[in-house]
């Protein structure tokens, strides 16, 4: 069967708990996948707070946004893992982060996320110098309006570059999001395109097929810009489909609309 890991799925909406966690089981099952990879944001838990200082310091509404994603610690994400680790799934079910990736708290990482034995770790890019680049209430306001968006694509390709480079992560999470609202680039990705790709297939490192563009912020590709994916493809990269769920119904989410 086509596409049947998930390989990026949120606890973000919900609790921790086995519970909540079950309902992702389920409704992957339904979907007809196979390996499921759970993980939520590291602005979700207090260990990760200097990271963001930031995001914070350049907005207000940053900070405030932030404020209210910090609600756990990280110790009791690990702690559901170890129970979740006891629960005998019908399908494989894996474990890991998804980490704001920012090439000045490489150091900080290499420490906290060597602390504990994921199964996976996603490296996102989710700020450009401190400005969020995907936030329908402000990220157009304090950032595409204000700079030069071919500047934006550069400085988000260039710490993608970075973050597979760091080694710090098996599975490199919606390459290419950066083109959710539609900007031009104003320049060839082509090039950009054909140098992660060599770079990620000698880190060793998975680029996902993100379908989450599509859905939430109805993005025309269904995951990755054909381009990219066939470069991925030439260059022997392993591609991994990722729904990005932020809810249990929404696991596997346009899977059926991705190339085999
Ligand atoms: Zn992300
Ligand atoms: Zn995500």
């Amino acid at each position: 069967m086509k596409n049947n890991i998930d390989g990026h799925v949120h606890l973000e909406n919900g609790p921790l708990t086995k519970e909540y966690v079950w309902e992702f089981v389920r409704s992957a099952q339904k979907q007809g996948i196979t390996t499921l990879h759970i993980l939520d944001h590291t602005h979700r838990f207090f260990e990760f707070r200097d990271m963001y200082r930031g995001v914070c310091q350049s907005a207000d509404v940053q900070k405030q946004w932030f404020e209210k994603k910090q609600v756990n610690s990280i110790r009791e994400y690990q702690a559901l893992i170890e129970e979740m680790k006891k629960e005998d799934f019908p399908i494989t079910v894996k474990f890991g982060l998804e980490v704001c990736y920012s090439p000045e708290n490489e150091e900080f990482l290499r420490r906290a996320l060597s602390s504990y034995p994921y199964d996976f770790l996603v490296g996102s890019v989710h700020s450009i110098d401190g400005l969020l680049y995907d936030m329908d209430a402000f990220s157009k306001e304090l950032l595409w309006e204000k700079q030069d968006p071919s500047t934006i694509y550069r400085r988000y390709f260039e710490r993608l570059q970075a973050a597979i480079e760091s080694d710090l992560f098996t599975q490199i999470g919606h390459p290419d999001v950066i083109k959710m609202y539609n900007y031009d680039p104003g320049y060839d990705l082509v090039p950009t395109y054909q140098h992660l790709a060599k770079t990620a297939k000698e880190h060793h490192v998975k680029m996902e097929d993100n379908t989450g563009a599509h859905y939430r912020y109805h993005h025309a590709d269904v995951g990755l810009n054909e381009t990219f994916r066939s470069i991925l493809q030439k260059e022997g990269v392993a591609i991994v489909s990722a729904s990005d769920a932020h809810y249990p119904k929404d696991v596997a989410k346009d899977f059926d609309l991705l190339p085999e």
